[in-house]
């Protein structure tokens, strides 16, 4: 059994987090893949993350009807600021845990992998599923990780994945990449611009009833 936890801040979620996470659960055999939107982003800090329970309906809207994809509040739940290798760290120790966990990150999130909390910790407690892209070719692992850790992982062709001696492995795959972000579908509801097929329409719904992002109305 396979589960693959996917983290981001998702304000709000969108086409290019669903169809991404999709394909990446066909690619690897991924029972479920559980969307945990950052209670309090260590990494964004600089602008007003919309409060965790509307990012949380919003994804639960948009992954209605798909067996395959799940939502935690897990990150909510812990008082102060969230960090993944907490939560991975969680997730094992649940009873109905499985015993194969993927972090599914985008190739820019983990491109920055070495300022995450105790990063070396997480590597070695859950696999990692990096979502690539054309044209944003990633220079392997020794561009992202320092040499001494690059050069512990071993690629192993069968698995199509960089393996380490703990048996963790980092695992590049491609995937339809829709060019969304969420700060563009901010930007574009702040100035009054439909942001139709770029989020299921329950979300969109769903802005403008909260009246998000400074929602006024779309002409
Ligand atoms: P923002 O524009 O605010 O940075 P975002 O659209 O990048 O938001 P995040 O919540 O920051 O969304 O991203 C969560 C995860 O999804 C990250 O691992 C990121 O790399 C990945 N991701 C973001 N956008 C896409 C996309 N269009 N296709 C595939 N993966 C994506
Ligand atoms: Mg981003």
């Amino acid at each position: 059994m396979k589960w693959g936890l996917f983290g981001g801040t998702f304000d709000p979620v969108h086409f290019g987090h669903l169809r991404a996470a999709q394909e990446l659960a066909a690619i690897l055999g991924l029972e479920r893949v559980i969307f945990l939107p950052a209670g309090e982003p260590p990494h964004k800090t600089s602008r007003d993350i919309t409060p965790f329970e509307h990012r949380l309906r919003m994804v639960r809207l948009a992954i209605a009807g798909n067996d395959r994809f799940d939502v935690s509040d897990l990150e909510s739940r812990r008082r102060g600021k969230s960090y993944s290798v907490d939560t991975v760290r969680s997730f094992l120790a649940a009873p109905d845990s499985p015993p194969e966990l993927y972090f599914i990150t985008g190739q820019d999130a983990f491109d920055a992998i070495a300022t995450w909390r105790q990063w070396e910790d997480l590597l070695g407690l859950c696999h990692f599923a990096v979502m690539t892209r054309p044209g944003y070719e990633n220079g392997g692992l020794h561009s992202i990780l320092p040499a001494d850790l690059a050069t512990r992982y071993v690629y192993d062709e069968k698995q199509d994945g960089f393996i380490a001696p703990s048996g963790r492995g980092i695992f590049f795959r491609r995937t339809t990449f829709l060019d969304i972000s969420a700060s563009a579908i901010r930007e574009s509801v702040r100035a009054g611009r439909s942001i139709s097929y770029l989020t299921p329409d329950a979300v969109i719904a769903y802005i403008a009833s909260k009246r998000l992002y400074g929602f006024s109305g779309n002409p």
